[in-house]
């Protein structure tokens, strides 16, 4: 049965986030200790979060504003101040902290909104266009963004609307809570057993997120106490099921029912689902609309190889790691050297006997030193003692993502260096990160030909060099192989080069098919069309949401939303629900049983975001990527910042659709 659900403490309900601590300890450390802490602390975020603390915003003097420096490759510490910047911070935040010490303040109230600009236009150094934006997601803002601002019985009350959801992953539980929120009854079904999607299913050795932790999670759930500056997948696992847990959401999950076919009736004006349970037997039932959060990631692309059949030993793709299968001084192969590959490398070389890794191109890494580190004591001790720190750590890590690296990897016209890089700056990170690899695979020539991509830097995914792939690829146990594979044998795999690995264990770390999107449903829309012949193998979506011909049917982590080199994936998914719903708003509020893009809409939307992705290196015509469809465009990626996400999905502009 559709539901809605009504569950939420008090202070979570007020702040909107279901981590929501009312109360910090109280300082007690004396100034040396606090002096150590200031010395272990992000100062911007200090000052920011005493400033709220304290409701004085003096603590964020002009002189003081850190001037962002874009990143080029590792995130500049306090937002690249000056030593004399950092002095003087330094000695503002110790007097700040010793009058919240003096004061016993504990906790943080809501701020008004002149503060709330104040504090945003220090942290990110006058740029008032982003305010907007980051207070979504600031708890303590008063316009703090993602609820609902209306509810379905103030709308609608007594209509018959329910909505499918689909796919329990971040996606999908972000979509359940805001529509429990707007009182949008829904049913969320999920084909496998649990909640977390991706980071349930991907359960292989080393597995871990590749971008900070902080900027990892929902404007809903800012949980602050997470152990691993880069989490590990069973982390983001965890988190996960304790949000849809908190959430209420997870009892009402229709776990083990896959979704197979979508038909609009156009007589109806409804959506007729198809969905098969674990023993097979299908359901229909019919809704007023459907929120697509199925994954894009999770098809297991596995090459075909000769002879695959022959072979005798096991095989698994890194998202299907079987654990029953002992790697403990095995014999095994990987083929693919992508970003689950360089997780699962380092993490068993030290585990099997032998080690054969397939490379087809050498991956780009950026250095990530702290790749594998804990949070520091000083920001635990952050987190337990200042009100809210964390949080402003979280908005820093987001905001300071806005632009992210998006300079090092955009292309300058006619420029001389292609293919090799895309700009001057672009050939600079070449030359940066070529320096690296070769420091680290000193002395070994045969590797080190191998080791430096012939593509642009940020052409395709880039990866974090803590220095344990070279250690694994320098490892006497590793052969690398660069000739390409020939065949399988009943034991092992020919490369091209004729030479035969005998192998007990294959791991296809060959990543996924992400352009055909949807590609396990079937969805009939308006005059019996499906979505796949609309698409035609290049799937479009309006602001990466809506379809045209499929009414009420909306996509959260649709084409052309992925974020590369900036931008926090959450935002964009809960922007992409929070749109949804503003379309279900329309519907209700105008009393219509549908909305529907006009074609128009899309073609300017894939126009523009085309011309945004033509100029960054994985829209370079010689560059290859699963970035792009089997049409060579570009429709995973969005090219521009999160800002401007924020601003095309701010409300349902009806000259976009028609209403049915
Ligand atoms: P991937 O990045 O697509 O890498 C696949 C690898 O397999 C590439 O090295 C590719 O070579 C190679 N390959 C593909 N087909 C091949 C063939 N027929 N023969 C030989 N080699 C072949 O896949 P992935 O590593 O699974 O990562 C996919 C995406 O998942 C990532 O980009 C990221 O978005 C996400 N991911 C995230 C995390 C994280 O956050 N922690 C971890 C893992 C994955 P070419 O480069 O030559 O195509």
């Amino acid at each position: 049965m559709a539901r809605t659900r009504e569950r939420r403490d008090e202070g979570t309900d007020q702040f909107d986030d279901l981590y929501w601590e009312p109360r910090s300890e109280v300082i007690v450390e004396d100034d040396a200790f606090l002096e150590k802490i200031v010395a272990g602390a992000e100062l911007p975020v200090l000052l920011a979060a005493i400033a709220a603390v304290l409701r004085d915003t003096t603590f964020l003097p002009a002189d003081l504003m850190p001037p962002l420096t874009p990143i080029d490759t590792e995130p500049h510490p306090h937002g690249d101040m000056t030593a004399d910047q950092r002095q003087k911070a330094a000695a503002l935040a110790l007097t700040g902290l010793r009058r919240i010490r003096e004061q016993k303040i504990d906790s943080v109230a809501m701020l008004p909104d002149s503060t709330v600009r104040e504090i945003l236009g220090y942290l990110t150094g006058g740029r008032d266009e982003w305010a907007d934006m980051l207070t979504h997601e600031l708890d303590i803002a008063e316009r703090k963004g993602g609820r609902p601002g209306w509810h379905f019985d103030g709308v609608a009350r007594g209509r018959a609307f329910s909505t499918l959801i689909i796919g329990a992953g971040v996606g999908g539980i972000a979509a359940a809570y805001r529509y429990a929120q707007a009182g949008v009854p829904f049913v969320l079904v999920e084909a496998g057993t649990t909640v977390g999607g991706t980071w349930a299913k991907n359960t292989y050795p080393g597995v871990r997120l590749d971008t900070p932790t902080f900027g990892y999670s929902y404007s809903f759930a800012q949980r602050g106490d997470w152990p691993h500056q880069f989490a590990r997948g069973g982390e983001i696992l965890d988190y996960l099921r304790d949000v849809a847990d908190r959430a209420g959401i997870t009892n009402e999950i229709e776990f083990s029912t896959r979704l197979v076919r979508l038909r609009w009736d156009e007589q109806a004006r409804l959506w007729e689902a198809t969905t098969r349970g674990a023993d097979g037997t299908e359901q229909l039932r019919r809704f007023s609309a459907v929120v697509s959060a199925l994954g894009q990631l999770d098809r297991p692309n596995i090459p075909e190889i000769a002879g695959a059949q022959l072979y005798r030993g096991a095989a698994m793709h890194t998202q299907e790691w079987d654990h029953d299968v002992d790697i403990t001084g095995k014999r095994v192969a990987v083929i693919g050297t992508g970003a689950s590959a360089y997780q699962v490398v380092p993490a068993i070389v030290g585990e099997v006997d032998s080690l054969v890794i397939f490379q087809r191109s050498a991956p780009w890494m950026l250095p990530a030193p702290n790749y594998h580190h804990r949070v520091t004591d000083a920001f635990t001790w952050l987190r337990r003692k200042v009100p809210h720190y964390v949080q402003w750590y979280r908005l820093w890590v987001i905001l300071t993502g806005i632009p992210g690296r998006a300079h090092t990897v955009t292309a300058q016209e006619n420029w001389a260096g292609a293919p090799a890089s895309v700009s001057p700056k672009n050939q600079e990170l070449r030359e940066y990160l070529t320096a690296r690899v070769e420091e680290q695979l000193e002395g070994r020539p045969d590797l080190l030909e191998r080791a430096i991509p012939s593509y642009p830097p940020g052409a395709k995914r880039m990866l974090r060099d803590n220095k344990v792939w070279a250690a694994a690829l320098r490892s006497a146990k590793t052969t690398l192989v660069t000739e390409g594979i020939e065949r399988f044998t009943e034991t092992g795999i020919v490369d091209a080069a004729g030479q035969e690995h005998e192998v007990d264990v294959v791991v296809y770390a060959t990543g996924f098919k992400p352009s055909d999107y949807l590609d396990e449903v079937e969805v009939i829309g308006r005059d019996g069309r499906e979505i796949h012949d609309f698409w035609d193998g290049d799937a479009r979506a309006y602001n990466g949401i809506t379809v045209p011909g499929f009414p009420n049917f909306f996509l959260v982590y649709g084409p052309n939303v992925g974020g590369v080199v900036a931008g926090s994936l959450h935002f964009m998914l809960e922007r992409a629900v929070e749109y949804s719903l503003s379309a279900v708003h329309e519907i209700l509020s105008r009393g219509i049983a549908a909305i529907d893009v006009r074609p128009e809409a899309l073609d300017r939307f894939v126009a523009w975001v085309d011309e945004g992705n033509r100029k960054m290196a994985w829209g370079q015509p010689y560059v290859r990527t699963w970035y792009q469809n089997g049409h060579g465009r570009v429709s995973q990626i969005w090219p521009y910042t999160n800002v401007e996400y924020w601003d095309i999905t701010e409300s349902v502009n009806e000259d976009d659709y028609e209403f049915l």
